[in-house]
């Protein structure tokens, strides 16, 4: 069992000023493999110290110098790669072929995306006036990331606060703390700066809320539920903080007619259980024209009842448990609403699948015949459950989409290019994907409505930590 009870705060690892301890579990197994330390608003206050402390000195460096901090990560990163990929295995469940994959991977391809972008970018803009423009570091940060996706969620917050010379509060999530441990590892390893970057594990309710009230904090950026980020808004609201958000979604998958109707489905299929269904882009609402729908529901069973189930220690495509018994407890809440709402269940259902009595496995499900008013329909489940609605024409599908109080990610599917960019032009949602392809690193990921404010990745994500500042022409 690893001992990770310290903080890390100053450049160095310290013991926490009020013991609390919290033990994390392997979700595979249930049982403890770790035990670390939950922050207390004093741990907090010294942190926040440490963070605005430095922000002189390295809110002042070079832009070059903090271009050579990024890429030293990005070498150490590379170097502990494996060490990463296991660690989120261990502590998410994430089958270990998807961990190191994808899971790890997203750590190298955001700090590609961010130092390209970060790179050609200017600091500095004449406009026409002769006034001058400068883009200046937001200050200290407060960074509260989730388990669902550990290392995206660090690399999309922490990388941009560096590049752009903010100092910055990482708290994650208490289920996954030890991908941000090693994280932490890496950054002192490639010479970040004492008190530019530090780490304060806990709850949300304590840790994080002390984070989003703390006076001397000048940017809250939070990714988690909807509920979770309105209570920080209101936390940071009373001293008037910049607030960026990336919160959940129930994005809609439209499948038209002309589609290539047999990828169309598999990878709908197959990208909604990915993860084990916790993403928040995840492609939950399969829309389905009706000329098609009896031999998309037909496919999507037999897509679906391929999908394995197995250990995350296993190498291969199965998905792993989902990350605790809470999660655990919410998706079969949803799955019996499905049920009592009448929706038809086209695969899995309640409860888990045999031979997985330890760890927090459900069964993949598919419900067919579903309407967008159903809870299905409307609340984020987080599990590998999808839910498969028929539309009429392509008003209807548009109106179905935009049908939710999210508005994060959708996806079309169609052979025919002038509807993909007509209909993506209607749907009121950050992120679109045709036809399977998904943006690039770099990219803006951010959602409209309740899914979110603000962008990650790339440009739009370094401007998301700078401040603009007008200097009006000497005369
Ligand atoms: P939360 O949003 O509660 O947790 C995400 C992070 O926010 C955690 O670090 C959490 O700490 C923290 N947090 C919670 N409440 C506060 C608060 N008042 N102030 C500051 N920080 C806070 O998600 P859950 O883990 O409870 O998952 C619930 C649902 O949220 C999921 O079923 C899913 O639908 C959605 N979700 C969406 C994500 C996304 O990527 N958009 C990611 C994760 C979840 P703590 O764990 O102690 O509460």
């Amino acid at each position: 069992m690893l001992d990770t009870r310290n903080f890390y705060i100053n450049g160095n690892w310290v013991s926490a000023l009020q013991p609390s301890d919290f033990e994390v579990l392997n979700p595979a197994t249930e049982e403890v493999i770790a035990t670390i330390s939950m922050g207390s608003p004093d741990d907090i206050n010294v942190a926040v110290r440490a963070a605005r402390a430095a922000f002189p000195a390295y809110s002042a460096t070079a832009k070059q110098e903090r271009v050579e901090l990024l890429e030293s990560i990005l070498d150490i990163y590379k170097r502990r790669y494996d060490e990463m990929a296991d660690i989120i295995c261990l502590e998410l469940g994430a089958p270990i072929s998807m961990s190191k994959n994808s899971q790890a991977a997203v750590g190298i391809g955001h700090l590609e995306g961010f130092l390209d972008a970060f790179r050609s970018m200017d600091l500095l803009e004449e406009l026409p006036s002769g006034d001058t423009i400068l883009r200046e570091p937001v200050g200290v940060c407060g960074l509260i990331t989730p388990w669902n996706w550990p290392v995206n969620q660090i690399a999309l917050k922490v990388l941009p606060a560096l590049a752009t010379g903010c100092t910055m509060v990482l708290k994650p999530s208490e289920l996954t703390p030890l991908s941000a441990i090693l994280y932490a590892e890496i950054l002192h390893e490639a010479g970040c700066p004492k008190g530019v970057f530090n780490l304060v594990n806990g709850d949300g309710p304590t840790t994080g809320a002390s984070l989003s009230r703390h006076p001397d904090v000048d940017m809250m950026s939070f990714t988690g539920s909807t509920r979770a980020g309105s209570a920080v808004s209101r936390d940071a609201a009373e001293t008037v903080k910049k607030v960026t958000l990336e919160l959940g979604g129930k994005s809609p998958n439209i499948i038209f007619a002309d589609a290539d109707i047999k990828k169309a489905v598999k990878r709908g299929v197959l990208t909604c259980f990915y993860n084990t269904g916790q993403s928040c882009n995840a492609p939950t609402r399969m829309l389905v024209e009706r000329s098609i729908y009896d031999q998309v529901v037909a496919l999507a069973k037999t897509i679906g009842e391929s999908q394995a189930v197995g250990s995350p220690a296993e190498q291969g495509r199965h998905i792993g448990p989902l990350v605790s018994a809470l999660q655990f407890q919410r998706v079969q809440a949803l799955i019996n609403a499905a049920q009592d709402e009448g929706a038809i269940t086209l695969i899995g259902g309640p409860g888990k699948p045999a031979g997985f009595e330890k760890g927090y496995y459900v069964r993949p499900t598919i419900f067919s015949d579903v309407n967008n008013e159903m809870r299905i329909a409307r609340e984020e489940v987080f599990g590998p459950v999808l839910a498969i609605i028929p539309f009429e024409d392509e008003e209807d599908a548009i109106t179905i989409a935009n049908d939710t109080p999210y508005g994060l990610a959708a996806y079309i599917e169609t052979l025919d290019a002038e509807r993909a960019k007509r209909v993506a032009g209607k749907l009121r949602a950050g992120q679109i994907h045709i036809n399977g392809n998904d943006c690039e690193y770099g990219s803006p990921f951010g959602g409209y409505k309740m899914s979110g404010l603000g962008r990650e990745g790339g440009r739009y994500g370094l401007e998301d930590f700078l401040e603009i500042k007008a200097v009006a022409r000497y005369a």
